[in-house]
């Protein structure tokens, strides 16, 4: 029976990693749970006395799930207890209004003057902070007038263009984009046009991470079933699926997926043998028999382990994989444009130094750094990337607002800003807009985000 006590699920990470002890010093720097775990266990050797109930808990709330840690099954773990944590006891109030990025984005929205003034005021704007648990300091993003899908709207993008579309994406925003930034999905959508792609914008909620991160699962749950309704309607009518936000392309391609290969469901659609388990050949990493594109394993050794138990495993399993298998990044899109000479070259050139940062939901996706390759070709930029793997901005979500991490979220990015003041760019360029809160909150170089900088460079505009 799978573990339902929160306590016991922890404790069991506790055990797995400190038996292990290789995240006690890789993951020092960059993660707020590891160092935490190691402390909690060095305690209790020394005192003999088990961490309480309430250290296990607030343990939890140091993951972000940030994915940088070498074990996907220890997060998977760390979010399983803390979505266990708030299924019992419940979620704080300022937690549950602030991680409905969807619906704070739609009031904050309809009003933007009213909350862009409330917010920028000392007095007003400390007392919505102080009310939502955000930290006094934490900048506030300004709310824009129009957002995003109001745009897509007017420019016709919410309904599908002509069946017969050579290249056709269905544009997944993400919130940030939608409510923050709209100036990042409407760059993406001109640079998409501009290679003859259709674009249709179907409607979309949040993508999840912000519940699933808080461990409201029924939220999570919620939006993901929404949004996966839609884009597999978009995927049955020929729409590849394009995310301009790292995160979101983690959530649709990756955690979406888990586990759904293992289910009945998709065994039912591949296997001849009842009692073998067939997985698409490099999906997992699994290694065993291999037959014309799967790996072939015996069910009675694997079926026990091998389960479709992934977070979203409520949702139908076909579905996941079909949604998955048909998303992609947009600059990973786009470098698959360079490559079928349907990007043309850019008309403008513009010199300077820019830094491009990786956004760890992006790294995590394995599709190298197509943002780099896109970039350098710009002529006359001076492009740097800031790279080794385990460097974080420590903005972790919403994490960064809360009044409790504001001031460990700039600690952890502590060393990425001294890089970039090192360096001392013309611009930042991150394709996460978590990220730009982030290096907006600690630096005064302007910030972009990569598409920005093409859509100038390709159509001079
Ligand atoms: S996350 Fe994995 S590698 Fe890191 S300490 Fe735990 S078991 Fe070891
Ligand atoms: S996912 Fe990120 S925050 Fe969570 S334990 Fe791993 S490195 Fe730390």
């Amino acid at each position: 029976m799978k573990n339902s006590i929160p306590e016991e699920k922890i404790r069991a990470v506790i055990e797995a990693c400190s038996d292990c002890d290789v995240c006690r010093h890789l993951m020092d720097a960059d993660c707020l749970f590891f160092p935490q775990l190691y402390r909690l266990w060095d305690q209790e050797q020394e005192t003999g006395e088990p961490a309480s109930s309430r250290e296990l808990r607030d343990l939890t709330d140091r993951c972000n799930f940030c994915a940088l840690c070498p074990c996907p099954n220890i997060r998977a773990d760390i979010i399983d207890a803390k979505t266990k944590f708030i299924a019992r006891d419940g979620l704080k109030y300022g937690v549950r209004t602030i991680e409905d990025v969807e619906r704070i984005g739609e009031i904050c929205g309809a009003f933007p003057k009213m909350f862009n003034t409330l917010l920028r005021h000392r007095w007003s704007g400390s007392l919505v902070k102080q009310a939502f648990g955000i930290h006094p300091e934490r900048k506030f993003p300004t709310f824009t007038q129009k957002d995003f899908s109001k745009w897509a709207k007017e420019n016709n993008l919410h309904v599908q263009g002509h069946p017969d579309s050579k290249r056709k994406v269905a544009f997944f925003v993400g919130c940030t984009g939608r409510f923050l930034f709209p100036e990042v999905p409407k760059a993406a959508v001109t640079m998409l046009q501009n290679c003859g792609v259709e674009v249709y914008v179907p409607e979309q909620k949040c993508c999840s991470m912000p519940a699933l991160l808080e461990g409201d699962r029924q939220l999570a749950i919620g939006f993901m079933r929404f949004n996966l309704q839609q884009l597999t309607e978009a995927v049955d009518a020929g729409y590849d699926i394009v995310c301009s936000c790292s995160t979101c392309g983690f959530m649709l391609k990756n955690l979406l997926k888990e586990g759904a290969y293992y289910s009945d469901e998709y065994q039912q659609t591949v296997r001849g043998d009842e009692s073998l388990l067939k997985v698409p050949a490099g999906k997992d990493l699994l290694d065993g028999h291999r037959e014309e594109g799967f790996v072939v394993l015996q069910k009675s050794i694997y079926g026990k382990i091998l389960k479709d138990e992934g977070y979203f495993s409520a949702l139908r399993a076909q579905d996941r994989i079909r949604v998955a298998e048909h998303t992609f990044d947009l600059g990973e899109y786009l470098e698959k444009l360079l490559q079928t000479g349907e990007l043309s070259a850019p008309v403008k050139t513009f010199g300077g130094r820019m830094v491009y940062f990786p956004p760890c939901h992006g790294r995590e996706q394995n599709i190298g750094r197509p943002y780099i390759k896109l970039l350098t070709l710009l002529p006359n930029l001076r492009m740097e990337s800031i790279d080794g793997h385990f460097t974080c901005c420590g903005m972790a979500g919403i994490m960064g607002f809360k009044r409790e991490f504001h001031e460990s979220s700039i600690r952890l990015g502590q060393r990425l800003m001294d890089r970039i003041r090192q360096i001392d760019p013309d611009r930042i360029v991150t394709d996460c807009l978590s990220c730009r809160l982030q290096f907006n909150q600690c630096l005064p170089h302007p910030v972009s985000h990569p598409i920005e900088v093409l859509e100038k460079a390709y159509t001079g505009q």
